[in-house]
């Protein structure tokens, strides 16, 4: 499962079958198929492919459907580590929501995902199984038929803390062969690993680049993300800037707002100086208060009056949807809940 169609042809015909062979499988992979599904090729080839190899490892544990429509899965890994993503239903489609490691060694001060650290990161496969489990559930095949559109490396994880796994997800899931979502219908968020994103602008990607920011000062930031000890605001906009020069793709902020901690005006103010002028688009997202922590959210009158100052100043913002509040619908709140029951 982590290999491309090259690779997979290559596999076959060490294994002294046909190439041809490797088309029939790739495809097979995609729609989601295990070895025993695979009946166009011989049954004593599909027994040998299944003691040695694992088709398909990620499996849909449980799904949880908001009254909004949102979904939200809980997957099952060979090791018996879960992972969650979240599905959305927009008019021209379905966008999903992944994750790139199991646990997350950020710990943000408002997200779930990183309560017990890092246990370990995805492999290419199994971030793609996501993608090919929920695109099974949903009735989707691949190429033109696909159900799942759009995607947003925004789960649990910090995609940009296991690079080149998350490179070859991105590489594997719009090969032509395959499921083939565009990469320009997909989305990175990285709580800014300023080496890693000069890397990612030099992979000739055409993926967009998203920035969880959080607060326009340094040492404030610090205090919600301690990532930010190491990477300052100033080296993210560079990096940014240069993701702009090499891709020609416009970026996009994240700013959780967090009620008296980063929504005053003092903040939308400093975030006017600091973005004004450049190609940015800044998504406001109202927090998703989780009871491990005491933060929490202001009213929406709160988020659109924050909204309208930096709109005023001619940036480009949003306040994000709220979906799926009903069922955990915040980064990594599914994963802790089933943790917390099986423990
Ligand atoms: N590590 C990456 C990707 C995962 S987190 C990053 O930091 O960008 C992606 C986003 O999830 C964060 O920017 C934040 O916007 C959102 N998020 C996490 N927990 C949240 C919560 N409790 N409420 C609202 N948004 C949350």
């Amino acid at each position: 499962m982590n290999s491309n169609y090259l690779e997979l042809e290559n596999l076959i015909t060490s294994l002294g079958e046909k190439k041809f062979r490797a088309g029939q499988i790739f495809r097979s992979l995609h729609l989601g198929l295990d070895f025993s599904e695979m009946t166009d090729i011989s049954k004593q080839f599909r027994e040998r492919l299944e003691s040695q190899f694992d088709a398909q490892p990620v499996k849909i544990l449980k799904h949880l459907e908001s009254v909004d429509g949102t979904m939200k899965f809980l997957f099952a890994l060979r090791d018996n580590n879960v992972i969650e993503g979240v599905l959305m239903k927009y008019n021209h489609g379905y966008s999903l929501c992944i994750s790139t490691q199991v646990g997350c060694r950020m710990h943000c001060a408002f997200c779930a995902s990183g309560l017990h650290g890092l246990v370990r990161n995805l492999e290419p496969g199994e971030i793609l199984g996501e993608v090919i489990a929920v695109n099974r559930f949903l009735g989707g095949g691949i190429g033109e038929k696909r159900k799942v559109i759009n995607i947003v490396l925004m789960g649990s994880g910090e995609p940009l803390d296991n690079y080149d796994n998350t490179i070859k997800f991105i590489r594997l899931i719009s090969e032509k062969n395959g499921i083939n979502i565009s990469q320009r219908n997909i989305s990175l968020s990285t709580s800014g690993i300023v080496p890693k994103m000069f890397e990612l602008a030099n992979e000739n990607l055409s993926i967009n680049l998203t920035v969880s920011l959080h607060s326009p000062f340094d040492e404030e930031r610090q205090k919600i993300m301690p990532v930010a000890k190491t990477y300052k605001i100033n080296q993210i906009l560079d990096a940014c800037a240069n993701y702009f020069e090499k891709t020609g793709r416009r970026y996009i902020f994240e700013y959780v707002l967090i009620k008296g901690e980063n929504d005053t005006q003092r903040h939308a103010q400093a975030l006017i100086n600091l973005l004004g002028g450049r190609p940015c688009h800044i998504n406001l997202i109202r927090l998703n208060e989780v009871k491990e922590n005491d933060l929490k959210c202001g009213t929406d009158k709160d988020a659109y009056r924050f909204l309208g100052v930096l709109e005023k100043a001619g940036l480009s913002a949003t306040v994000r949807r709220k979906m799926g509040e009903d069922i955990d619908g915040a980064c990594g709140q599914l994963r802790q809940r089933y943790l917390e029951e099986n423990e």
